[in-house]
């Protein structure tokens, strides 16, 4: 990392912001298998799929079309449109073009939102377990992270009476991300009544609603988004999604977002002083991602189940392992409480979910995240996103490993 490079001062606002632990597990995965040893990763962030044909042969129409400059700030017209009439269709929310944000990744999204509005010791309020990325942007920004734990019995859910007990006069956002990573929590309409119910008292308190995985639900569950719940409080939410998750296009790196047009505008300013624009051609190919048919969703969903249901039965089989079975996105979190204090054939004591994950990795040839990179420990998280032989076989593993242990 460049903070040990000598000679090189870094900026005090990377001070406590390091790589992930999940990309370190990553790292020394592959390292092993530059070794020659067989490891099964479980950790990708990412849909196995591959992006859709007919979005493929829009981005091949927009390089042939040399449609290869740089776009209006966030988002060109089209785009914006499609991303409207997404809002109408699938959510039933009206917004204005002017209230529409295009940028490169719902992670940008989030990120022009924390910069424009977040001052040095001001707080945003959010549920753990949780993606790790939030408390780093937070943090770039001079604020902090104020966690509110999930509700194990809940599904990961937060109880409404414990973020009211989190709002400080510094609380600038609550956000909430479901379906959720790491855990798999979503909340229904009944779920998030209460929560909107308190931030109606606080009109400070915005929130922004991380949707990234909202085609990804199960069981019947219906995807739920608060500014269709409560417009009343429209005008203090963001709406956050993008077509990473659900078209199978993390690396063409698009995200949207619908708020008030005033954060809105805010987000482009700072945009428009880092990335200028997302790529032309992403956004063509977005275009027709959200434009175009959506039958395929419905599939992918089912394969997903499929995989999660593998993944839970074999999780609840070993001894020490709990899994509740998620509603969404494609991973589990599941309890290790259960292994702590074993010792592998070679003697090495579990003391901790990230002592199982590298001792996983290192013995057992399997590599899944710990729930300290989450925000909450004594768990893992696996993401089902892969091959059901992998998975078959990243199962028979950890049973075994687990089976070792004294
Ligand atoms: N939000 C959550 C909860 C995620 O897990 C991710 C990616 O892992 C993102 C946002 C970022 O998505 P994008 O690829 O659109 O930047």
């Amino acid at each position: 990392m460049t903070q040990q490079d000598p000679g090189l001062e870094t900026a005090g606002r990377l001070d406590n912001i390091g790589v992930s632990k999940i990309m370190q597990i990553g790292a020394r995965a592959r390292e092993l298998k530059a070794a020659g040893r067989p490891v099964i990763v479980l950790g990708a962030g990412e849909p196995d799929f591959p992006t859709p044909d007919n979005v493929k042969a829009e981005a091949i129409a927009a390089i042939e079309g040399d449609d290869s400059h740089y776009t209006p700030l966030d988002g060109t017209p089209e785009l914006k449109q499609a991303v409207r009439q997404k809002f109408a269709r699938e959510n039933d929310l009206e917004f204005d073009i002017d209230q529409i944000t295009v940028s490169c990744g719902a992670k940008q999204v989030i990120f022009n939102a924390f910069m424009a509005t977040l001052e040095q010791g001001d707080e945003v309020i959010v549920p753990t377990p949780s993606w790790a990325s939030y408390e780093d942007m937070v943090g770039i920004c001079g604020a902090r992270v104020i966690p509110v734990a999930g509700r194990p019995d809940r599904g990961f859910v937060i109880d409404a009476a414990d973020l009211e007990q989190a709002i400080t006069p510094n609380t600038r956002w609550l956000l909430i991300n479901s379906p959720g990573n790491p855990s798999g929590a979503v909340y229904t309409r009944d779920d998030y009544i209460p929560i909107l119910e308190v931030l109606k008292k606080y009109p400070r308190v915005w929130l922004l609603a991380d949707d990234i995985y909202e085609h990804i639900v199960y069981d019947g569950v219906e995807f739920a988004t608060p500014a269709r719940i409560a417009p009343e409080l429209r005008g203090r939410i963001l709406t956050v999604n993008g077509v990473s998750k659900a078209y199978a296009m993390t690396g063409w790196r698009i995200g949207y977002a619908a708020g008030p047009s005033a954060l809105i505008r805010a987000m482009a300013v700072v945009q428009s002083q880092s990335t200028s624009c997302p790529s032309s051609i992403s956004q063509a190919a977005s275009v027709e991602a959200l434009n175009g048919p959506q039958d395929y969703l419905a599939a992918r969903r089912q394969s997903f189940a499929e995989r999660r249901d593998l993944v839970v039965e074999a999780l609840n089989a070993i001894d020490g392992i709990e899994c509740p079975s998620p509603k969404g996105a494609f991973y589990t979190y599941a309890s290790c409480a259960g292994l702590i204090g074993r010792q592998t054939p070679a003697g090495d004591r579990i003391g901790s979910d990230t002592d199982f994950c590298r001792l996983l990795l290192e013995q057992g040839d399997v590599a899944v995240v710990p729930g300290s990179a989450f925000g909450l420990s004594l768990y893992f998280r696996i993401s089902y996103a892969t091959s059901i032989d992998d998975l078959r076989e990243a199962m028979a593993r950890l049973s075994r490993f687990v089976e070792e242990l004294t």
